[in-house]
């Protein structure tokens, strides 16, 4: 009976995410959904492809968190539309949740969408939100055992970014490890270095963003 159930719900959400699917590639925005750990800088991954793409990608973003404002706040301080959606405490966003958040946004004024979902390893990543590229992000401060751990994760990801690399030198982890992992979960996955305080690695993270949202025509 509880099986039955719970397949019913991801149903529904899968039903759900090709509805949003469907309404993003209809107004030509790309979405992408970004996982990670609280606190491995999806936020501040964001903050810096606004400060640093110079409007091009138009960017608009929904920001999921359990509680507060806190992340929205610092997205429209860069001056984009942003759309806060607080779970009250549930653990991943899913495509009710950001169907209801779309009407809140001009979408023929946007390029594409980056959608910051709550952050947690495991719970956001059976939840199709109708995004059209899935990001993996971790920090060094982590360790290098997240992919092994979390296989499923990195497997779906479309770009695995490796955040605070500036701490590399203070911290044991073990690169080849972290690498050898995700290549074997997920061959030919794109990785990236990043450092958002030093601003390492950010042009290449716009320049990605950049393909996305020219590609819009998604398989
Ligand atoms: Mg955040």
């Amino acid at each position: 009976m509880e099986i039955k159930l719970v397949q019913k719900v991801m149903k529904v959400n899968d039903e759900l995410a090709q509805g949003v699917r469907k309404r993003l590639r209809a107004a030509g925005v790309a979405c992408v959904n970004m996982m990670s750990a609280p606190g491995s800088g999806k936020t501040s991954l964001i903050e810096a492809a606004l400060r640093h793409c110079g409007g091009a990608p138009r960017i608009g973003v929904i920001e999921g968190d359990p509680d507060t404002t806190l992340d929205a706040e610092r997205i429209a301080a860069c001056g984009v539309p942003v759309v806060q959606i607080n779970t009250d405490g549930g653990c991943h966003l899913e495509a009710n949740l950001v169907g209801r958040a779309l009407g809140d946004l001009d979408l023929d004024a946007l390029d594409i969408l980056l959608i910051e979902n709550v952050g947690n390893l495991v719970c956001p990543v059976g939840f199709d939100l109708g995004e059209d590229k899935r990001v993996a992000v971790v920090s060094v401060t982590e360790g290098h055992d997240k992919p092994a751990k979390y296989p499923k994760l990195f497997r779906g990801a479309d770009l695995v970014v490796l955040n605070k690399a500036d701490l590399l030198p203070y911290v044991d982890f073990d690169m080849a490890f972290f690498r050898d992992t995700v290549r074997r979960l997920n061959p030919g996955v794109l990785m990236l270095d990043m450092s958002c305080r030093t601003g390492d690695g950010v042009d290449a993270w716009v320049a990605w963003l950049r393909e996305t949202a020219a590609a819009k025509n998604f398989v």
